[in-house]
C-alpha cells in the first residue's frame, strides 16, 4: 500500500536533497508515475527551472533550425498576411497600378507591367511597342477600366500632358 505523498517532505526530497523521481517512489513506497503526476498534479517545477527560468531557454537553436523556424514564418507571410498584396498587384509611389504577370516579354524584373497596359494588351490582343502609351483620360492614375484608357504614341501623349508654353504635364511619369 503507496503511503500519501506529503508535500512538505517531496519538496524537502526533490528540490533539497536533489532525489530522483525512483528514489523519491522508493521512500514513499509509490510508483515513479505517481511521484511525476504528483508533482505535475500540485503545480510543482520540474529540477532545473531554478530561479524560475525555463532550462530550455538560452539554449541555442541549431542554424538549420532556425532557418527552418523562419523559412515557416515566410511562408505564413507571403500572400494573404502581407498588407502590401492585393491579389498580385502593387501600386507606385506615383500611384500607377502594377499587375505581376507571367510570361510575358515586357514585365520588369520583378515580372510586374503596369495594368493600364495590361488592360489595354487585352483589349487589342497584343502586346504594346515601346513607344506606345496607355493614358488615362480622366487622369485617375489607378482608374485601369477600359474606357478611361486611350493608346496614344509617345510623341502624341508628350503632347497631350505638355501644351504650348508649359513645361509641366498633368502626370509627372508614366510607366
Ligand atoms: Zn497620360
Amino acid at each position: 500500500m503507496a503511503k500519501k505523498i506529503e508535500m512538505e517532505k517531496f519538496k524537502n526530497l526533490f528540490y533539497e536533497k536533489q532525489l530522483s523521481n525512483e528514489e523519491i517512489a522508493d521512500f514513499f513506497n509509490a510508483t515513479v508515475s505517481g511521484v511525476v503526476s504528483f508533482r505535475v498534479r500540485n503545480n510543482l517545477p520540474p529540477r532545473g527551472w531554478a530561479n524560475g527560468k525555463h532550462p530550455q531557454k538560452g539554449k541555442h537553436h541549431s542554424l538549420e533550425v532556425r532557418k527552418k523556424i523562419s523559412k515557416n514564418r515566410k511562408g505564413k507571410c507571403a500572400g494573404i498576411l502581407n498588407s502590401n498584396w492585393k491579389g498580385g498587384e502593387t501600386k507606385t509611389t506615383y500611384g500607377y497600378i502594377l499587375k505581376k504577370v507571367h510570361n510575358h516579354p515586357f514585365i520588369n524584373k520583378n515580372g510586374y507591367i503596369g495594368r493600364n497596359r495590361y488592360v489595354m494588351e487585352q483589349h487589342l490582343g497584343r502586346y504594346l511597342a515601346e513607344d506606345e502609351v496607355v493614358h488615362h483620360i480622366n487622369g485617375i492614375r489607378d482608374d485601369d477600366r477600359i474606357e478611361n484608357l486611350c493608346l496614344l504614341t509617345n510623341s502624341s501623349h508628350g503632347k497631350l500632358h505638355t501644351p504650348k508654353g508649359s513645361k509641366v504635364g498633368i502626370h509627372s511619369k508614366h510607366k
